[in-house]
């Protein structure tokens, strides 16, 4: 990860959060729902989350996204049907 390519990250609303609640050991949807509450008013949350999907982060709340989330974001919808038989 390049230090210029997260430059954004220093107007990250998160900055003043607890990091367990963007990279729990134990994710809960509680957890889920404030970290997305707290991205929800981030004024970087478009830049957080390209790069999130860019960089295949795995863990934590990037973006607003889970790593669900920007997983199934990630895979074109055709490739999650069942093929046809
Ligand atoms: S979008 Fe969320 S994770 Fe990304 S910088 Fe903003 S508050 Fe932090």
């Amino acid at each position: 990860m390049q230090l210029e390519e997260i430059g954004w990250l220093r107007r990250g609303a998160c900055r003043s959060s607890d990091p367990d609640l963007f990279f729990p050991l134990a994710p809960t949807p509680l957890q889920e729902a404030r970290a997305k509450a707290v991205c929800a008013g981030c004024q970087v949350i478009q830049e957080c989350r390209s790069y999130a999907l860019r960089a295949g982060e795995s863990d934590g709340i990037w973006g607003g996204l889970t790593p669900e989330e920007r997983r199934r974001a990630r895979t074109p919808e055709t490739w999650r049907r069942p093929a046809a038989s």
